[in-house]
């Protein structure tokens, strides 16, 4: 099948994986190893990644703590801001349409005692700013809330809520594993203390992220999870993972050199998709389309049984509203927040294009869709009527 599902992962790009070959084999070495050329060698690779990685945010390397990916970096946010921040306040404030790792990392907290507030979103899957301000209190030390949204692509408005967090005195944590190489993210521009992403979101390796914690204005601090050795500035503990340090910031470097051009590449090719689908009647776009990553469409299909509808796309490796992954059958959560049905969010795909997508298969998976489409209403008795 084509492949379009890259907000789920995306294939390593050739040149990371150049970058990273030696260091499984020649410079094996331990990045913490302070008394040989092993060590050295490891240890440099590594501080050279976290230039390249700090860069794409525009943070300052000493800010980069490396993590196993974007799941560990916010559950290090939320609980290690939780745990260091206990005198000033037990409150954060989160969103419904967060990752899970966000959302299950704040369930946490509320059995730990902390309170926790997961705010709605809009019909268009936007933060309310005025209830996102309403719901501070003098004891909220935390508001996370994602930059782009895994789903339906969505870009949070991050500088008014970075904004808002800090009139109240209250720290700012975004999760950006979507956002990150794909828009233009700056921690200082929009007032991020912490930030979460990850490699294999940008052509790099899984396994490896990072979180960003502000050193300076103010000097964020995190309690850390994983205990040990005292590695990342003893933040998170564990020997570095070399070769996956050393891929994620080519990676990182790579996204950032062909960004815009890319942007640009994949948002025609995106809206070719979406126009050309939409075509079709009781078809609808999800979530708000001006503001919106340029590679993800998420559509819903009226009066199409959602199995079929990805039985009958099997060609196309693509997501749909269903978690049809486990033995449940629940919808989108993040669908149903924006006030889609259960029958609607079961029969919507997310088509997400990247850096290896053609506009041949773009074209074939229009053809694809709407053959599909097209047979399955054919079938559906709600369709005749
Ligand atoms: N946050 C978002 C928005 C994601 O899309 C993902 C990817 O699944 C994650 C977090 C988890 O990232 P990782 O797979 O690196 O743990």
């Amino acid at each position: 099948p084509i492949y379009l599902d890259n907000n789920a992962t995306t294939p390593m790009d050739p040149r990371v994986l150049e970058a990273m070959l030696p260091y499984f084999t020649d410079k094996f070495g331990n990045a913490a190893s302070r008394n040989h050329p092993f060590g050295w060698v490891a240890e440099e690779a590594v501080e050279y990644a976290r230039e390249q990685v700090a860069k794409i945010i525009g943070a300052n390397e000493k800010e980069i703590i490396f993590t196993s990916g974007a799941t560990e970096s916010n559950n290090l946010a939320l609980k290690g801001v939780f745990e260091m921040y206990q005198q000033k306040g037990n409150h954060i404030i989160t969103v419904v349409t967060e990752h899970k790792c966000v959302l299950d990392a704040a369930h946490h907290i509320e059995k730990m005692g902390g309170k926790v507030t997961f705010l709605p979103v809009k019909e268009d899957g936007l933060v309310d700013l005025d209830l996102l301000e309403k719901s501070i209190t003098d004891k909220t030390i935390l508001i996370s809330i994602m930059y782009a949204n895994n789903e339906i692509g969505v870009i949070q408005p991050v500088k008014e809520i970075s904004a808002i967090a800090h009139k109240h005195g209250v720290l700012f944590h975004t999760d950006a594993t979507q956002a990150v190489g794909k828009i233009p993210v700056d921690v200082i521009a929009d007032g991020i203390d912490l930030l979460s992403f990850t490699g294999h979101k940008l052509y790099g390796p899984k396994g490896c992220g990072a979180l960003y914690v502000r050193r300076k204005n103010p000097r964020v601090k995190v309690t850390a999870q994983i205990d040990g050795g005292g590695h990342e500035r003893g933040m998170r503990s564990g020997t570095l993972n070399v070769p996956g340090i050393v891929g994620f910031g080519k990676a990182c470097e790579i996204a950032l050199a062909e960004m815009e051009s890319e942007a640009k590449r994949l948002g025609a090719l995106r809206d070719k998709l979406e126009k050309a689908v939409t075509e079709m009647e009781e078809t609808y776009v999800n979530g708000n389309v001006d503001h919106r990553l340029s590679h993800v469409a998420n559509i819903s299909f009226k009066y199409v049984e959602g199995e079929g509808l990805m039985m009958a796309m099997k060609d196309l490796a693509v997501s749909s509203g269903s978690a049809c992954t486990s033995a449940s059958l629940e919808p989108s959560y993040v669908l149903k927040s924006l006030g889609l049905n259960d029958d609607l969010a079961h029969s919507s795909i997310r088509f997400g294009l990247g850096r290896f997508t053609t506009e041949e298969e773009v074209d074939y998976a229009i053809e694809v869709t709407k053959k599909a489409v097209t047979h399955l209403r054919e079938l559906s008795p709600l369709w005749e009527m």
